[in-house]
């Protein structure tokens, strides 16, 4: 019989978990280090937490199936799948990475280029034909992410895995998937050969784990991933194991929400005049790519005020949004990306990748979206970011309970 599929709000809830001898609903913690032999010389599955644990192989299951690959891997950060995947790298090999990647991303293969043990060129990946024209059949691995944060860049991923692939099969295209998650991007469908995502972020949900998911179809690039973490010894603990899959249980629920309160939030704010980049808006440049490659547009958003020292203003007097790196956890966070999370790209760099330095990221999580925007009005009033003579404006633009508090 036909194995039945389900929608993915569906198979993330039901996660499958069928031998446990107790009947337990919630897949157990296996809280162990070693698994004892039957014999000598009979090996049960597992032996050692480092190279396996059926809490782990539980959340890998389940997050095969969500990523619509074969096989996926969880390891000790975002990061750390990043670590993982460079390694699968030769001494010299040549790399193409996008020049508005997460800033760890940026340092880690700057490190490595340091070093001498890649060569890697970083382009505006927004250029479609610019990739394609620098790709050649010595280009081992391509570093894909999008949208990018914080300026939302968009990504024509299919065009530029189909030609890299055209040009040198055995080129690898990596994508980070972190700020999409699975529930809005499939990103192996567009020709990804390996996806990874930043499970801290929205997989989790919650901001208590660290985590890292690397995801593929090709069990040749599989076998290779796994060597690396078994070796290494990052797979992720059990015990944060545990917790990712509690996590990931409400993920397309949480993502539903946050998109919601995120598209508010973006027509408000462009409403009353701020530059914003969100996807979820008409006016974002590349809003039909993006809407051609996934099922939504996330809880992230950017946006100028003109000045650095009101945005720092803004961000000090919000009451609800935490003053915080990272996204994609239930509650709503604000930060300066040039001050915070982007700091570990040097100044000269993010100028020469037009990152404005007055930019404030918004992360919108779950709470009532007439609250978010009343913090917000207040606090762009009191930092003067809105003048008095378009108060008509931010009145017309927010709802009438927000009105009502003002
Ligand atoms: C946070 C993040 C990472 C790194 O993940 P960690 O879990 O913090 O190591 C990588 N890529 C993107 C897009 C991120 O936002």
């Amino acid at each position: 019989m036909a194995k039945k599929s389900y929608g993915l709000e569906t198979e993330i809830v039901h996660s499958k978990f069928t031998d446990d001898p107790h009947k337990a609903s919630v897949a157990p913690l296996y809280q162990t280090a070693t698994f004892k032999q039957k014999s000598l010389t009979e090996m049960g599955e597992y032996d050692y937490t480092r190279s396996g644990n059926p809490t782990r192989t539980h959340l890998q299951n389940n997050l095969a199936r969500i990523m619509k690959a074969n096989d996926a891997f969880a390891v000790t950060s975002g990061m750390g799948c990043l670590d993982v995947i460079t390694k699968m790298l030769s001494p010299g090999d040549e790399v193409i990475a996008g020049d508005d990647l997460y800033g760890g991303t940026h340092r880690l293969l700057t490190y490595l280029k340091d070093k001498g043990d890649l060569k890697v060129a970083h382009y505006d990946t927004t250029n479609t034909k610019l990739i394609q024209a620098k790709v050649t059949t010595n280009t081992k691995m391509i570093f894909l992410e999008s949208p990018t944060n914080p300026l939302i860049k968009v990504v024509d991923v299919k065009s530029i895995a189909d030609h890299a692939h055209q040009v040198n099969p055995d080129c690898i295209i990596v994508f980070d998937n972190t700020m999409m998650s699975p529930v809005l991007m499939t990103p192996l469908d567009l020709g990804v050969d390996i996806q990874y995502e930043s499970a801290t972020k929205y997989l989790n949900g919650h901001h208590d784990i660290m985590a890292g998911v690397i995801a593929t179809r090709s069990s040749k690039l599989a076998e290779r991933i796994y060597y690396v973490i078994n070796a290494t010894g990052c797979g992720l603990a059990p015990y944060d194991c545990w917790l990712l899959s509690r996590g990931l249980k409400t993920l397309a629920i949480r993502v539903e929400r946050q998109e919601q309160n995120c598209q508010r939030v973006a027509e408000f704010l462009q409403k009353i005049g701020f530059k914003v980049r969100y996807t979820g808006l008409e006016s974002h440049p590349q809003h039909e790519l993006h809407q051609s490659m996934c099922r939504g547009h996330g809880a992230v958003l950017s946006f100028e005020t003109g000045s650095i020292k009101v945005s720092e203003k803004i961000c000090e007097l919000t009451d609800i949004f935490g003053i915080s790196v990272s996204f994609g956890c239930v509650n709503s966070l604000i930060s300066m990306p040039c001050q915070m999370s982007h700091a570990s790209i040097d100044a000269k760099t993010r100028e020469e990748r037009a990152l404005p330095e007055d930019l404030i990221r918004l992360c919108i999580g779950i709470e009532n979206v007439e609250d978010l925007i009343d913090d917000l009005t207040k606090a762009l009033l009191k930092a003067g970011a809105v003048k008095i003579n378009s108060k008509d404006e931010l009145y017309n633009a927010v709802s009438v309970q927000v009105q009502a508090k003002l």
